[in-house]
């Protein structure tokens, strides 16, 4: 069956209309983190937080396409940490909590996630590192009856600083290996929690945090899922949030080059458009080829995920090639914007800062690569 249908174009067209009339507009205001709190409830009221969730938890009860579709559309807000900061929110923590989380879990805290109420985000990098969780995770959650006594720091955490509720990942044995960890919910208002924010280079519209945990007290009717199989439900929620947040950066370059494609028309040089230099038309052509192709190969992957056969695989293939391929697209797109390209409130400048990050959060390339390796025996 297609990736989408009909009704899927429908909501495109509801989705599109909103993001121009309601956030587009708001872009620069999206600059400041805190005003991304404000809108987590409007975006709710429009039941976006929740499009696939089971309407019995308070979404939408679609399918996982209508969150392609929304992924697709989000870039037109201008605002990539928008996009960003509710991917994390919508489409890493609440999966978790469909999947893993307790029957109680699921319908006291979805459905005020899914409308907006509270904000959460998931916490596994820490100071030590992210790339080998196994051995740089320290935060460590002792067993007290009831209770976790959670112990220690998360660091570069989105929606940190704005978050009610974080899904961290903590230690539950000290030397133990990928089995000793577990998810725990942590509300953020108990004693002992604390949240710094973090100055980023881009994506400014998504709040980023380092957190501390000082001998907090969490329930242990918080944990989501089994407490020692943390780590692995982690990884493979990665793969949902590192194909959509794909999925949005290729339909994010589509828009750049369409912006670029008008200004070569318009820029004048040498008595001709700049777009009639062969250099240039070429260089438009090539970009506008590799990013059909990775529209193709997100959105075919996107299939196979809703299908529930998608590939490890194919997911690290997408986190590395399809972004280092949008990232070469902006750059590209920036040097043809000339010195207005270099403006700092410039669009494509800020996109230029903004997609920096897509090669280093949810997994750096060169661990996607060799996980890659991996697959191919090597
Ligand atoms: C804006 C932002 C938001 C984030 N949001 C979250 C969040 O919500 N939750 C969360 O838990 N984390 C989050 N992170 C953290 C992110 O997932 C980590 O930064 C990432 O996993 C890399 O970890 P690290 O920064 O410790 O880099 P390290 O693991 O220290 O790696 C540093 C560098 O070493 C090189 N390297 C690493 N592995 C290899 C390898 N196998 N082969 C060759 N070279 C290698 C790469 O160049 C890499 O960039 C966020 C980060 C940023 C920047």
């Amino acid at each position: 069956m297609a990736l989408f249908n009909q009704e899927h174009e429908k909501f495109r067209r509801e989705v599109r209309s909103i993001i121009e009339a309601e956030l587009a507009p708001r872009a620069a205001e999206f600059e400041d983190p805190q005003v991304v709190r404000t809108w987590f409830r409007r975006l709710g009221s429009w039941g976006w937080l929740g499009l696939s969730v089971p309407t019995e938890y308070g979404g939408r009860g679609g399918d996982f396409a209508y969150d392609i579709v929304l992924a697709e559309e989000m870039p037109r807000a201008r605002a990539m940490g928008l996009a960003l900061s509710l991917g994390v929110h919508s489409q890493f923590v609440v999966p978790h909590l469909l999947s893993h989380g307790t029957e109680t879990q699921r319908r006291q805290i979805v459905p005020v996630l899914v409308r907006g109420e509270k904000v959460a985000g998931i916490a596994a990098t820490e100071p030590t590192g992210g790339t080998d969780l196994v051995r740089s995770v320290q935060c460590s959650a002792m067993d007290d009856g009831d209770f976790w006594v959670i112990s220690g720091e998360k660091k570069f955490i989105t929606n940190g600083p704005i978050a009610d509720y974080v899904l961290a990942l903590v230690r539950t044995s000290p030397n133990g290996g990928s089995t000793s960890f577990a998810l725990v919910l942590v509300p953020t208002d108990i004693p002992g929690f604390e949240v710094s924010t973090l100055r980023t280079m881009g994506i400014k519209a998504s709040p980023t945090g380092w957190l501390k945990f000082r001998e907090c007290r969490v329930p242990k009717s918080m944990t989501v899922g089994k407490p020692n199989l943390g780590f692995l439900y982690l990884m493979n929620g990665l793969q949902r949030e590192r194909l959509v947040l794909a999925v949005s950066a290729v339909a994010l370059a589509a828009l750049v080059l369409q912006e670029t494609i008008a200004r070569v028309r318009s820029r004048m040089i040498f008595g001709h458009p700049l777009g009639e230099l062969q250099a240039v038309r070429h260089r438009i052509a090539e970009m506008a080829a590799e990013i059909e192709a990775n529209r193709r190969f997100v959105r075919s992957v996107a299939e196979s995920y809703r299908d529930g056969r998608v590939e490890g695989k194919e997911i690290c293939m997408i986190k590395f090639h399809v972004m280092e391929s949008v990232q070469r697209v902006i750059a590209q797109c920036l040097q043809l914007h000339g010195a207005e390209g270099f403006l700092e409130d410039h669009w494509v400048s800020r996109v230029f800062r903004d997609t920096r990050v897509f090669t280093i959060g949810g997994g750096v390339s060169e661990a996607m690569k060799d996980l890659v390796a991996g697959y191919l025996r090597l």
